[in-house]
């Protein structure tokens, strides 16, 4: 028996990857029975079949840390979340956005500042003010100057990560500076949607030069917020945790409710005022949503 993960899989092969190299296996036919789909990510036990030829059964599966379901893979510890100052210019609302669905998953959260080269205006110290306040790790990058890429390098040893952020902002360009062995194709945004049609539906991982492995789709590719109701939206705003002094306690959504801590804490400057618009913004959002369905 081998310990591997699965880095592939594709119709009905499972990809596992081992300290005796990579092995190609069909799953139990148990699992089809107990209604359990092997997932990228998976940790799993594995027979060998043929050494030969290198095949193999995926006999157990382990528990899953985390379970993404876009892109589908499972055990991913941490978003790098990827956003540009400038070209295109920041959506901090957008942003917000991606790190609430982050920790929706319970990932690990790392914010990505790239083409800190263009940045004439301080925008990033602001930025990254903000989202320190918060609590957040914030690196600031450039794939030009090379600022910063071995602190980005750092963040993948060891682990499992996903790449997430709107287009245009230097992920993949990010990526080829990481590991010399990606050539992965940069540009403009238009070229790589028609370049997109063609790419698989099937998540991968591709192991790391630096250790750790990354997920060859981006992140959160839908942005909706549909299954987090308004009750729980404050509990992925992470820094709302420090202040728990709500007169209506765990049911104050620090909105409308008098003797809020929350809302004390915006007016007092101990919590970014932007982060606190955006839960508003995505409350209500989340609150038309229900409306229509
Ligand atoms: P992706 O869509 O997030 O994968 O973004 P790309 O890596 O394709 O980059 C989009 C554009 O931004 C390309 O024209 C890159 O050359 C440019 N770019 C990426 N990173 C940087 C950076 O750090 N500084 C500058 N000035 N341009 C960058
Ligand atoms: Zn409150």
């Amino acid at each position: 028996m081998l310990n591997g993960q699965i880095i592939k899989g594709i119709g009905g092969f499972y990809y596992v990857d081992t300290d005796n190299g990579l092995y190609e296996c069909r799953a139990r036919g148990i699992f089809r029975k107990q209604n359990i789909t092997p997932l990228v990510g998976d940790r799993v036990s594995m027979s060998v079949v043929d050494e030969e030829t290198k095949k193999g059964v995926v006999e157990d599966i382990d528990k899953r840390d985390t379970e993404l379901i876009r892109p589908p893979i499972a055990n991913v510890d941490k978003a790098l979340i990827v956003f540009a100052v400038k070209n295109p210019k920041p959506n901090l609302s957008l942003l917000d956005r991606f790190i609430v669905l982050a920790e929706k998953e319970h990932l690990e959260i790392v914010i990505i500042l790239t083409k800190a080269d263009l940045d004439d205006r301080n925008e990033l110290e602001e930025i990254q003010k903000i989202y320190e306040l918060s609590g957040y790790k914030v690196i600031p990058v450039s794939n030009k100057t090379k600022l910063n890429i071995d602190k980005v390098k750092d963040e993948l040893k060891n682990s499992v990560v996903v790449f997430a952020g709107p287009s245009g902002v230097g992920k993949s360009s990010l990526l080829n500076e990481i590991d010399k062995n990606f050539k992965l194709q940069t540009g403009e945004v238009s070229e790589k949607i028609k370049r997109g049609k063609h790419t698989t539906r099937h998540a991968e991982l591709l192991k790391l030069e630096c250790g750790g492995m990354v997920a060859d789709t981006p992140g959160f590719s839908s942005l909706t917020l549909d299954d987090i109701s308004e009750y729980d939206l404050k509990d992925f705003f992470i820094e709302f945790d420090d202040f728990d002094g709500c007169r209506f306690g765990s049911r104050c959504i620090h909105e409308k409710e008098p003797s809020c801590a929350v809302k004390e804490a915006v007016e007092n400057g101990e919590i970014p005022k932007k982060r606190y618009e955006s839960y508003l913004q995505l409350l209500n959002e989340i609150r038309q949503g229900k409306r229509r369905y």
